[in-house]
């Protein structure tokens, strides 16, 4: 083969062994260059450096070992398989096989040795180890112990694609880079200069063929290096996301005061000063010529919905519809009746839609959406659906971010690009981001934060007991009821299936009935129908019922402002941040009120620093910083972001610290280098012609 100059310009296609077959299935990784192969990272390492006597063998590990073939035999114990006996003088191990062909049985013959890879299992004692599938190859005997592997990298895999396959490319692309081959370093010199950054071959080098076990691969330089770059290359792609949609017109939606008077003089209280202050930003934004995309951050009853109300009627008095989007239908129905008691009074026709709405009715709410009969439109994920047509989509709300990922809010806009232009938009969530991950999370929306809640907010006070003493948290209970307090009691199950959850709430609900005689209670559960759910939590709220039995359902933007008291069980087992949000479920009204987080013991300690942490501070944004260091991003913006932010290199708890060089490169970047932006996002983010697209 000639060696090409460069191999991000080299189609995949030019290695031995891709044909046209191979390279689809490559494609479906997005590894279309050879340079993409050389980008294509591990995720782990195996340790081949060391064969392990069999006798030494360590159940639960991978390992590497040889032996001698006492007795292949297939059996059908269950399941056919194939047992393979194994052993080197100091111990037996077998080998099972559940799929296997007629020749490989034919070459287990007794005496054969063999070099295997596999986890090591105990299933009985009796019966020694046994590993199951083992990556396994024939050798004769003299070869025994002569190894040629040390360190394996393990590779993402794709269907029909094995380790070996990779393995393979990768030789090849640093083959034709040692000929003089070379792929971009796109980073800017000073910069590498400035960070002291690794050349990027070393750094690729180190990463497909490590020297020794990385036990932390963020110590290595080399790593650092490629963690930037792709921090970096996530930044520029939500940047030029931003970019891309000021390209379009959006309609400048005039302010018209005399209504927004109005709203808020009959509202019943006044604006604190940070509402105030964001609902400015945003009419500035409606009003301007470009598409308004805002991020609107505010702690769990810091009052995000009458700004968002404000909004909506600036849009409204200017002629415009407005579509709002919550992640649940609870949440939509609470919305729907906000805003329709705030609202009709003054004309505006406002309408709901979620999943249950089906035929006649459907089809009665989507024709006057199309045709421009209603102004506010309020609903779940079926506003999406292909078939609805806003006759003038103006502004668009989505309430609770986090539920929704980065894909699913474009896909929203979408629907209101009209003749080049596109609708505002304003993303709110209760999820307290800290200021570094928001900038990356989030670089394609612009920041207002509502800091204060409202006056008269009497914090909540916490409690914490192991659940030895949920007799005494009954009887407190029973106090409160009698003062006409109303409860939540949430059970969770985090780590298992909903099912075991709603049975866990079904349980308590029966507990408490037993034990409080006379008092009322409801159960809500993920399992009930929407309208089940929603007809128990309206009793709640009209005071019919004293205490709620919820699972995690509710964890998110249910206002009943008369609740005061919450029992969280196995609170041990929640994130900080979902406590958070729960225990923003109490502390609405105004009187004072208490959350009793109940935990089994023994308490490890990390979870004792959550729980210590929530008694200690009711403040959202301490609370995330707290939880960004003990347990990662991931519930920031990681799993709740599907499809968006999946590193290859990059942890953003662990790397966080670089974010602000992150950010400042980027900003260069984006000034003088704007050449690099396509390739760089090309290299590392994931799907980028989608991206691009929008
Ligand atoms: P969140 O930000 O969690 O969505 P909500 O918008 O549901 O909060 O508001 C929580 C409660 O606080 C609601 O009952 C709302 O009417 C009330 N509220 C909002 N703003 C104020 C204010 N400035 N003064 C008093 N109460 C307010
Ligand atoms: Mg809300």
């Amino acid at each position: 083969m000639t060696v090409a100059s460069c191999l991000d310009d080299l189609p995949i296609t030019r290695l031995i062994g891709v044909g046209e077959k191979v390279a689809e299935k490559l494609g479906r990784l997005d590894i279309v260059s050879v340079a993409d192969v050389l980008f294509h990272l591990p995720f782990r390492y195996e340790d081949r450096s060391k064969v392990i006597s069999i006798g030494a063998l360590k159940p639960g590990h991978s390992c590497l070992f040889e032996g001698r073939v006492e007795i292949a035999e297939v059996v059908f114990r269950g399941r056919r398989s194939m047992l393979v006996r194994l052993s080197d003088g100091t111990g037996f191990v077998t080998l099972r096989f559940f799929h296997f062909s007629n020749s490989q049985k034919q070459t287990m013959q007794r005496g054969q040795w063999l070099r295997c890879f596999g986890d090591v299992k105990v299933y009985s004692k009796s019966a020694g180890p046994e590993v199951v599938h083992p990556e396994y190859q024939l050798i004769s005997e003299h070869k025994r112990g002569q190894l040629d592997e040390g360190l394996l990298a393990v590779y993402p895999v794709t269907e029909g694609l094995h380790q070996m396959s990779f393995r393979k490319l990768i030789k090849q692309a640093f083959a034709l880079l040692k000929n003089g081959a070379y792929v971009h370093d796109f980073l800017p010199e000073k910069l590498l200069k400035e960070l002291r950054f690794v050349p990027l071959v070393e750094s690729l080098q180190q990463l497909h063929y490590p020297q020794s076990m990385p036990s932390d691969v963020s110590d290595i330089p080399a790593f650092k290096r490629l963690i930037f770059e792709e921090l970096l290359a996530n930044h520029l792609s939500l940047s030029r996301l931003k970019q891309g949609v000021q390209q379009w017109d959006a309609p400048s939606l005039k302010l018209s005061d005399d209504s927004q008077q109005q709203f808020l003089r009959e509202l019943g209280f006044d604006l604190t000063a940070a509402q105030r202050r964001v609902v400015d930003e945003i009419a500035s934004d409606l009003k301007a010529t470009k598409p308004m995309q805002r991020l609107l951050q505010g702690d769990v009853g810091s009052g995000k919905t009458v700004v968002a109300t404000c909004a909506a009627l600036q849009a409204i008095q200017a002629g415009y519809q407005v579509a709002i989007m919550a992640p649940t239908e609870l949440l939509a129905e609470q919305h729907f009746k906000n805003f329709q008691s705030w609202l009709a009074k003054m004309n505006i026709r406002v309408d709901c839609l979620v999943g249950r709405h089906k035929g006649a009715i459907y089809n009665e709410k989507t024709s006057a959406i199309q045709a421009g009969e209603t102004d506010v439109v309020i609903g779940t994920q079926a506003l999406f659906q292909d078939k609805i047509e806003f006759a003038k989509l103006g502004l668009i709300i989505i309430d609770e971010q986090h539920r929704f990922g980065v894909q699913q809010r474009l896909a929203l806009r979408d629907k209101g690009i009209r003749d080049g232009s596109c609708p505002h938009q304003l993303v709110m969530t209760a999820t307290p981001i800290p200021r570094t991950l928001a900038m990356l999370g989030y670089a394609d929306l612009d920041l207002s934060v509502i800091d204060e809640l409202p006056p008269g907010r009497i914090p909540v006070t916490t409690t914490i007991l192991p659940v030895s003493k949920k007799q005494r948290v009954i009887d407190r209970i029973k106090q409160g009821v009698e003062n006409g307090r109303q409860v939540y009691w949430v059970c969770t199950l985090i780590e298992e299936s909903e099912t075991l959850q709603c049975q866990a709430a079904e349980a308590a609900a029966e507990l408490l009935v037993n034990s409080l005689q006379g008092v009322k209670i409801g159960l809500v559960h993920g399992r009930m129908k929407a309208d089940e759910k929603e007809a128990v939590m309206a009793k709640f709220k009209q005071q019919e019922l004293h205490i709620l039995v919820a699972t995690t359902v509710i964890e998110v933007g249910v206002d009943v402002p008369n609740a005061s008291l919450m029992v969280i069980e196995n609170a041990e087992r929640l994130g900080l941040a979902q406590l958070h949000q729960l225990r923003g479920r109490v502390g609405r009204g105004h009187r004072d009120s208490h959350c009793v987080l109940m935990y089994q013991s023994p308490l490890s300690s990390n979870a004792n620093e959550r729980l210590s942490i929530m008694r200690k501070t009711t403040d959202g944004f301490k609370i995330a910083e707290k939880d960004m260091q003990l347990r990662g991003h991931g519930e920031l913006l990681g799993k709740r972001q599907a499809g968006f932010m999946r590193f290859k290199v990059a942890d953003m708890a662990r790397d966080a610290h670089m974010l602000d060089n992150v950010a400042q490169c980027a900003t260069e970047v984006l000034q003088k280098h704007t050449e690099l932006v396509e390739p760089l996002v090309h290299r590392w983010v994931a799907n980028s012609a989608e991206y691009a697209q929008v």
